[in-house]
């Protein structure tokens, strides 16, 4: 079936105000970013239709974009402001990576699987947006070059907190990562206070895709 643009333009701020606003979602940034950016061009086309609504959709290769409220809720955790160089671990479709762009100086963006890598590079590019550096590589390690990272992000779920990011965080800075199982994780912020001094805040519970690396699940 095709949309046109003036409804998905209706059924994005309709998602705005009734999964993001409807709950806790109250950064204006934020919520500015997510009326802006088309979430239905990160998706299968034949998938579009559900590209509004509060779930994650499969993205091929056992990878699903994540559910909105979530990508919301993990952005106002970060408190992203316009000076910020944001690593993201995890570009999947490239959807989130997008309202990192919207939010952030600059966002640095490592995916493990070469085929969302290209699919998330194109969309991006075709979008316009500048900002964005993106890379196929295991981002358990982060990105030793740009470091360091004012906000990092980590979008699969760990069984810890690789020791890398926490390296590559600058004073201050902010990770917002998934911790657990492979099936179940806790949402945790964490921000350094100063070397070697880390605060922790438990947000929620969660589920996401498993985080495949180093310093991350082994298979
Ligand atoms: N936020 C993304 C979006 O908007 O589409 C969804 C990300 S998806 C839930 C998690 C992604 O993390 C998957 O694409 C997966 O391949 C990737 N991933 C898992 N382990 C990784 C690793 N070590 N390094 C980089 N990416 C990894």
């Amino acid at each position: 079936m095709n949309h046109p643009e003036t409804e998905f333009e209706y059924l994005r701020k309709k998602m705005v105000e009734t999964h993001l606003l409807g709950r806790d979602i109250r950064d204006k940034k934020v919520l500015d970013a997510f009326r802006k950016v088309p979430r239905h061009k990160f998706v299968d086309p034949a998938m579009s239709g559900d590209a509004y609504n509060d779930f994650p959709l499969s993205i091929g290769d056992g990878q699903t974009i994540s559910q909105p409220y979530m990508v919301a809720l993990m952005v106002q955790l970060l408190d992203i402001v316009k000076k910020d160089t944001v690593l993201e671990i995890g570009t999947g479709s490239g959807f989130q990576t997008a309202i990192l762009a919207e939010l952030a100086n600059s966002v640095f963006s490592i995916e493990r699987i070469e085929v969302l890598t290209k699919r998330a590079k194109k969309v991006l590019e075709e979008s316009g947006y500048s900002n964005i550096n993106i890379k196929t590589d295991d981002g358990t390690l982060g990105w030793k070059e740009f470091a360091p990272f004012d906000k990092i992000v980590v979008t699969a779920g760990s069984p810890d907190v690789p020791n890398p990011l926490l390296e590559q965080l600058s004073i201050g800075g902010r990770i917002v990562i998934p911790v657990g199982s492979r099936f179940m994780q806790r949402l945790m912020l964490l921000e350094k206070r100063e070397e070697g001094r880390v605060s922790e805040k438990d947000v929620c519970g969660c589920v996401f895709v498993p985080l495949i690396g180093d310093h991350g699940w082994k298979t």
